[in-house]
C-alpha cells in the first residue's frame, strides 16, 4: 500500500469570475454610486477583492421608496402566474451560472468550493424554482384566507450562507407579490451582487428586487425605515433580541432566525460509521459557520470511546486548506473577528478544564484559519457547551438514558434542530416529541429541502422559512 495518500492541488480557476473594481447599491434596477465605501477581501489569504457601498439611511430611504413604488405599480396585482414565470427565470439563470457563483461564494467567504458548488447553489436554484411553483396557488395553500402580499419587505441576512440566504428571503416574499430591500451581510456581498445581474437578466421590473450593501448601521435603518412592513432577519440572537425591541408596537411583521448549540444524539444501536460522518458534517461543514451545526455531541456511554477514537481518527482526513481547492473538506473562517471569537471560546474551553483535540494540519500562513477541534471532558456549565461558537469545535458529552439525553439536550437558551442516532423507529418518533428543536434530523444532519420548514424556539427564533410555512409571514389575511 502506498505510504502518502496526499492529494494533487486540484484548484478551481477563478477566471470565470468578472469582478468589478467598485460596486454600486442595487436601487431601482439601476447602480447608485455610494458616498461612503468600504474593502471587501478574501480570507483566504486578505486579498482585497472589490470596494463595496457603505449605504447610508438616505440610500436605504431610496431603496425603501424604490420598492414601495415598484410594489403599487403593477408587482402586487401580477397574477401569481406571472410572477412564478420570474421566478422559474431566476432558478434558471442561477443553474446556467452556478460555477460563477459558486466561485464566488467561496472567494468571498471561504467556504470550500465542493460545498459551494453542491449544496448552496444548487439549494439556492431549488428555493426559486420551489417558490415559483406557490406563486399562483396561494389561494389553495391558505383556502378561504384570501392572502394578500405585506408590502416592502425588509431582508437582514449573515455571511454564512450568502447566496442561500438570500433565495430563503427573496424567493417567498416575490411569490406572494411583496417588494424587497435586502442587505447583504458585510464581509460577504459579493453573491448579492452578483445576483443584480441575474435580477435584470430575468427582467424583474426595477424596484422589485433592492440591494444594500453596508455594515450593521445599514441594516438598522432598514429596521427603523416607517415604511417598511415586514422585517425578516437571520443572525445573531444578540443583534434579533435589539430588532424585537425596536419593532415593538409598530405592527411590522417579524421573522427572527437566530443562533443554536445543537445536540447530536448518538445511542449505542445505530450504525456507528455513518454516525461518525454524520457528526463530521454536522460540526465542519462549512467550519461549523452554521445556525444549526451540531455542535453537541451526545454519546450514549457504553459506545463513548470507540465512537471518540473513530471519529478522531476520521477528523486526521480531514483537508484543511484553500477553499478553491476541490479537495478541501475544510476552508478559512469567515472573518478576523469570527477567528477571534472562536479561539475565545476555545481558550475558555481549555482553562474550564476540557480535553482539546486537533489532528495534525498544516494550515496556510496568510488568511483566517482553524483547525477542526473536539473537546472530549466537558461539562454542561462550560461555555463551550453553552455558547454558540459559530466554528468548527465540537464538544463531546455524555448520557446513559433516553431521558437523560432529552433533558440534557434541551438544556440551552437555543432551540434550532438536533439529530439522533439510533436503528429503533420508535425511539426516533419518542426523541422528535421530547426534543424542543425546530428541526430534528434521525440518522442524518445538515439536510435541507426548500420544502421543508426551517426555524427555531426559544432564543432561536421564531418564524418558519422554506415548506408552505415560509409563505405565511410575507402574507396578510383578508379574513
Ligand atoms: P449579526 O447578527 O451581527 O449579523 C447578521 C446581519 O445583521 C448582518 O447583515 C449584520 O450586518 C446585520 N446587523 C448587525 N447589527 C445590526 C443592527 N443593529 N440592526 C440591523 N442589522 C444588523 O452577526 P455577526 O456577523 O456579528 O456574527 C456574530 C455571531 O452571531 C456569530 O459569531 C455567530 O455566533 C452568530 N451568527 C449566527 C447566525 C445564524 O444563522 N444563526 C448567522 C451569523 C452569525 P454586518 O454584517 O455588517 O454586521
Amino acid at each position: 500500500m502506498p505510504a502518502d495518500w496526499a492529494y494533487a492541488p486540484a484548484p478551481e480557476s477563478t477566471d470565470i469570475v468578472k469582478l468589478r473594481e467598485r460596486y454600486g447599491l442595487f436601487i431601482g434596477g439601476e447602480w447608485i454610486e455610494p458616498t461612503e465605501t468600504y474593502e471587501t477581501i478574501s480570507p483566504r489569504d486578505e486579498e482585497p477583492l472589490a470596494v463595496i457601498g457603505q449605504a447610508t439611511e438616505q440610500d436605504v430611504d431610496l431603496a425603501v421608496e424604490a420598492a414601495r413604488g415598484a410594489f403599487a405599480n403593477g408587482w402586487s396585482e401580477l397574477p401569481g402566474s406571472e410572477r412564478a414565470k420570474y421566478l422559474f427565470r431566476i432558478a434558471r439563470i442561477l443553474q446556467e451560472r452556478s460555477r460563477e457563483f459558486a466561485v464566488l461564494e467561496s472567494l468571498n467567504g471561504g467556504k470550500p468550493i465542493k460545498e459551494s458548488r453542491d449544496v448552496d447553489l444548487p439549494l439556492a436554484a431549488a428555493h426559486f424554482f420551489y417558490y415559483a411553483g406557490w406563486a399562483d396557488k396561494l389561494e389553495y395553500a391558505f383556502p378561504n384566507r384570501r392572502p394578500q402580499p405585506v408590502g416592502v419587505a425588509g431582508q437582514i441576512i449573515p455571511w454564512n450562507f450568502p447566496l442561500l440566504m438570500l433565495a430563503w428571503k427573496i424567493a417567498p416574499a416575490l411569490a406572494c407579490g411583496n417588494t424587497v430591500v435586502l442587505k447583504p451581510a458585510e464581509t460577504t456581498p459579493l453573491t448579492a451582487l452578483l445576483f443584480c445581474d441575474v435580477v435584470r437578466q430575468a427582467e424583474l421590473p426595477p424596484g422589485v428586487v433592492n440591494i444594500v450593501t453596508g455594515d450593521g448601521r445599514t441594516g438598522g435603518a432598514l429596521v427603523e425605515h416607517p415604511d417598511v412592513d415586514k422585517i425578516a432577519f437571520t443572525g445573531s440572537t444578540e443583534v434579533g433580541k435589539a430588532i424585537m425591541r425596536r419593532l415593538a408596537g409598530t405592527g411590522k411583521k417579524l421573522t427572527l432566525e437566530l443562533g443554536g448549540k445543537a445536540a447530536n444524539i448518538v445511542f449505542d444501536d445505530c450504525a456507528l460509521d455513518q454516525a461518525v460522518e454524520g457528526i463530521v458534517n454536522g460540526i465542519y461543514f462549512n467550519q461549523g459557520h452554521v445556525c444549526c451545526a451540531g455542535s453537541r455531541l451526545f454519546a450514549q456511554e457504553s459506545i463513548y470511546e470507540p465512537l471518540v477514537e473513530k471519529l478522531k481518527r476520521r477528523l486526521e482526513t480531514l483537508r484543511v486548506g484553500d477553499p478553491l481547492d476541490k479537495n478541501t473538506d475544510v476552508g478559512a473562517i469567515n472573518s478576523k473577528m469570527q477567528l477571534d471569537k472562536i479561539v475565545d471560546l476555545v481558550e475558555a474551553g481549555k482553562a474550564e478544564g476540557a480535553d482539546i483535540y486537533q489532528p495534525p494540519c498544516r494550515l496556510p500562513e496568510k488568511g483566517y484559519w482553524f483547525a477542526p477541534t473536539v473537546f472530549t471532558n466537558v461539562a454542561q456549565s462550560y461555555r463551550i457547551a453553552q455558547e454558540e461558537i459559530f466554528g468548527p469545535v465540537l464538544s463531546v458529552l455524555t448520557f446513559r438514558t433516553p431521558d437523560e439525553a432529552v433533558e440534557k439536550a434541551n438544556n440551552t437558551p437555543y432551540g434550532l434542530s438536533a439529530g439522533v442516532w439510533t436503528e429503533k423507529g420508535s425511539r426516533i418518533l419518542w426523541m422528535a416529541n421530547r426534543l424542543r428543536a425546530g428541526v430534528v434530523w434521525a440518522n442524518t444532519f445538515n439536510r435541507f429541502d426548500p420544502t421543508s420548514p426551517f426555524g427555531g424556539y426559544k432564543e432561536s427564533g421564531f418564524g418558519r422559512e422554506g415548506g408552505r410555512h415560509g409563505l405565511e409571514p410575507y402574507l396578510r389575511f383578508d379574513e
